[in-house]
């Protein structure tokens, strides 16, 4: 088949699927075992045309994909692939640059170049940090902290890069008792251990007591870190960054925040008071593919210290300036070298929404899990547990019987509207009780489609309610 006509073909299934991707159950019909035995067969001994292949793929493949690019996917918390972002991931992939240094990808290291500058500008974070594309925001807090590892023993006269942390001295970190899991995989990869950390308590959004983040720092002496967090994956809260990072800093910590998509507040006139003062920590790992809509796999390492930055990171073992001034090496600020040219999709979506578009997108986001919150508490026996402060929003079901039934309750309503098709949420625990999460993080989704999705919730909880019996 010729190559024109193998793209168009990708290109018209992709569009097809985009365009009805509203009008379908917001859900896979097939779960993982069905997939499994889709796509399962022994190795094939012999090729197939490649249109044939495309088919399949599309064919097997489909049935069990979710629909996180729809207006009413509020599972986990993902971004929507935004056409513009996507586009330029096919061209990405064809044009199967390796964007490991400047000379062997000159577009695809020096997008980055201009990519970097217009988030720490969108961000409004310090213009002299340096930006890594990663894979996500687990492997950007990973880089963040390994150049927060290597600048604190520095500090102390330890070179954990040639070194290692054999005989270093002991870095403690200190953590809010509601942080994301991955930060916590972050620390198992860099030797720090995930549960050689000190825990903060948290208040009932999930942000760090200040007071309680005071005690632990005085109860500490030598090289620190102090993670903290924009966007609590349940409730969206962001910690007090004017409060805690001087209490940090007076102690000589690093100072890293993961922002995976709550970093994008910065984006938003409205929404920036919630991260106030976070331009004055030291690291910040987000996602591109949660709120700019990147398509997967696209996350920023940030650190305000390049050398700290290129030093944990860099894979030659200088660690001398840029070959010429203003030449970019892509490998320097993650760990790969090999890998897929992030920056052409970040430049596209930027380019495409501009800082009002994206501000915009943010608004848009906020005001639909506003709208979705006061037409769920309308309703009684729902609950929404949170403070919608960002896009996060979480709901318990039947509370008016009790939390051990509304634990029932709410497993029943989630099952059901997963089951119905209309909307699509899951489940998680919340100070240890069963809640539904909802995460507006779709470009698509605004305050009508937030309507018409919490009227898919009520709808299902009430048929939950009429098969359980009244109260
Ligand atoms: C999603 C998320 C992560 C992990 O990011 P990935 O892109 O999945 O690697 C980390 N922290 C928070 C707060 C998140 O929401």
């Amino acid at each position: 088949m010729d190559v024109g006509a193998l793209f168009l073909k990708a290109a018209a299934y992709a569009a097809e699927f985009r365009r009805s991707v509203g009008d379908r159950p917001q859900r896979p019909t097939d779960d993982y075992s069905r997939a499994f035995a889709a796509f399962s067969e022994e190795l094939p001994e012999h090729g197939s045309p490649v249109d044939e292949v495309l088919d399949a793929l599309v064919a097997k493949a489909e049935p069990g994909l979710h629909m996180p690019t729809g207006p009413r996917f509020f599972g986990w918390v993902m971004g929507g692939s935004h056409p513009a972002g996507v586009a330029a991931d096919f061209l990405t992939s064809a044009w199967g640059q390796n964007t490991g240094n400047h000379v062997v990808a000159p577009s695809a290291a020096a997008v980055e170049t201009v990519a970097a500058r217009w988030l720490l500008d969108l961000l409004d974070l310090p213009h002299e940090s340096s930006v890594g594309f990663a894979t996500g925001a687990t492997m950007a807090n990973f880089t963040c902290l390994a150049a927060a590892r290597g600048a604190v023993l520095r500090a102390v006269d330890w070179d954990a890069d040639t070194q290692g942390l054999f005989g270093a001295p002991q870095i403690t970190v200190v953590i809010g008792d509601d942080a994301h899991t991955t930060i916590f995989s972050a620390l198992q990869f860099l030797g720090l251990g995930h549960d050689r950390v000190l825990r903060v308590a948290t208040d009932d959004q999930g942000r760090m007591l200040p007071d309680a983040f005071a005690d632990v720092f005085r109860s500490i002496n030598g090289p620190s870190i102090a993670i903290l967090q924009a966007g609590q994956i349940n409730t969206g809260a962001c910690d007090d960054f004017a409060k805690l990072i001087p209490i940090a800093k007076a102690h000589g910590a690093w100072v890293h925040v993961d922002g995976a998509f709550g970093l994008w507040a910065q984006a938003s006139q409205e929404k920036c008071i919630l991260t106030t003062g976070i331009g004055s920590a030291d690291s910040w790992a987000t996602d591109g593919h949660k709120w700019l809509q990147t398509p997967y796999d696209c996350g920023y390492a940030i650190v305000r210290d390049e050398l700290a930055h290129r030093r944990a990171m860099t894979i030659s073992a200088s660690y001398l300036p840029l070959a010429a001034e203003g030449e970019r090496d892509p490998s320097h600020y993650v760990p790969e070298l090999s890998r897929r040219a992030r920056g052409f999709a970040t430049w596209s979506m930027i380019k495409h929404l501009g800082r009002d578009g994206i501000a915009a997108l943010v608004d848009r986001n906020c005001d639909a899990a506003r709208v979705m919150a006061e037409h769920l508490r309308g309703e009684p026996g729902i609950d929404v547990v949170n403070d919608v402060v960002l896009n996060q929003v979480i709901v318990r079901f039947g509370t008016d019987r009790g939390a051990d039934e509304a634990d029932n309750m709410t497993r029943s309503t989630i099952a059901r509207l997963q089951r119905d098709g209309m909307a699509f949420a899951a489940g998680a625990l919340w100070r240890q009780r069963l809640v539904m999460r909802m995460s507006l993080t779709n470009y698509l989704t605004d305050a009508r489609r937030a309507e018409i999705a919490a009227r898919a919730v009520i709808e299902a909880y009430r048929n939950v309610w009429q098969e359980n019996g009244p109260a």
